[in-house]
């Protein structure tokens, strides 16, 4: 969708580190989140002050780490002063990531006050002893208990994350998550395959031979058994990663950055895309705290990046056509391309896109847009890399 804006917001605090991530998120340090608060507060206020941002907001995404570590207070405060400093769409869609063991009935209602309207739980699995292995800090209970305590508070736009390809996990155990999962009905269900980090303490133990390597073959064939379970179940399956109930579940937030839309990105480590510069702010907590307390770039209007990145006009066709192919539907617009940069795709991917078609990797869908065909799914960074 042109025209609109949209807001990540990340907050870094884990009570825990979980075995596999490598996520900028840093357990321990809850006692800077009350300085983080204001911290953000200020980055909006001069993101405000210095850049013409004319579109309204359309969602707004709290991320992680686990933002459910906040109080609902504290997310409250947030949100106002979005809503102070930005023109914020009515139904803009309000999302936050939480840990299943954060959330009760009384959380969840509080939340559903201040405006969230979505939530995005960190379920991962159904197996107690996988989330044990994975160093999750939450039961398989808990995860329906959340469920629950979402529903009663009027959150039904809810997704649940699984990971896939984990060592020991089988498929066995993979169809009753993914059963679990859809027995609390979902609005939106996002599968990761197992990404094996360096440093993590997944990574040492699998290097020790604690653990196994993950097997791509099943792997693979978990991904390909959960596309027909989530098929039979009616989700339609929009991203390569993502299933939505209806097509009106799609994340919208996500949608912004698959659809190369503007989106600001505060918080540490948090990235943004907005007047052809994309961001990258200080990722350690105490970085981004400095760097807010006497924003030295106030001017440039991204006062705790660690990086700006001016985009050139082809860097961003390739972003187009790359990140466009990931939704399986909408996959690349030629009429939407030429729109937006008043040439035509063939006049600068001819090349790329005759070799990829002839080899079948990928397909015209309707009104020519350029889409990736389901045999493509998993080998999609392989045809990506085609456009760089
Ligand atoms: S809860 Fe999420 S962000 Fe935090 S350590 Fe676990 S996987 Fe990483």
């Amino acid at each position: 969708m042109d025209n609109h804006l949209s807001l990540y917001l990340h907050i870094p605090f884990c009570a825990s580190r979980c075995s596999y991530c490598d996520f900028n998120t840093y357990a321990g340090k809850e006692n800077l989140i009350p300085d983080y608060i204001k911290a953000i507060q200020k980055e909006l206020r001069i993101n405000r002050q210095m850049l013409v941002l004319n579109e309204p907001v359309h969602s707004i995404y709290l991320g992680g780490g686990t933002p459910s570590l906040l109080q609902a207070g504290e997310i409250s405060v947030i949100l106002q002063s979005i809503r102070e400093m930005f023109n914020v769409n009515a139904d803009a869609e309000i999302t936050i990531e939480m840990n299943p063991g954060d959330v009760n009935k009384e959380l969840a209602a509080q939340l559903a006050h201040t405006g969230v309207n979505r939530v995005s739980l960190g379920m991962q699995s159904s197996d107690a002893r996988e989330l044990k292995l994975m160093g999750r800090r939450h039961s398989p209970e808990q995860t329906l208990a959340a469920v629950e305590a979402l529903k009663s508070a009027g959150i039904t736009n809810f997704s649940l994350d699984l990971i896939y390809g984990y060592p020991e996990q089988t498929m066995e155990s993979w169809q009753r998550s993914l059963q679990t999962a859809l027995s609390c009905s979902p609005a939106h269900i996002s599968l990761y395959a197992l990404s094996v980090e360096e440093d993590t303490p997944l990574q040492k133990k699998i290097e020790r031979g604690l653990l196994p390597e993950p097997d791509d073959d099943l792997t693979e064939e978990m991904y390909r058994t959960a596309e027909d379970i989530l098929a039979n179940h009616g989700f339609l399956h929009y991203e390569i990663s993502n299933w939505a109930r209806t097509a009106e579940k799609q994340s919208r937030h996500n949608n912004q950055y698959w659809l190369t839309d503007p989106y600001l990105g505060l918080g540490a480590g948090a990235h943004g895309n907005v007047h052809h510069v994309r961001t990258r702010n200080h990722g350690a907590i105490e970085d981004y705290l400095e760097a807010m307390q006497a924003p030295k770039n106030r001017l440039t209007g991204f006062p705790a990046a660690a990086e700006v990145i001016p985009q050139t006009e082809l860097m961003e066709m390739q972003d187009f056509v790359i990140l466009g192919l990931r939704l399986l539907q909408t996959g690349v617009s030629q009429e939407r391309f030429e729109r937006r940069f008043g040439v035509t795709l063939n006049e600068i991917f001819h090349y790329q896109i005759d070799r990829l078609i002839d080899q079948g990797l990928i397909i015209y869908g309707p009104d020519g847009r350029l889409l990736l065909p389901e045999a493509s799914l998993f080998i999609s960074n392989r045809i990506f890399r085609e456009f760089v």
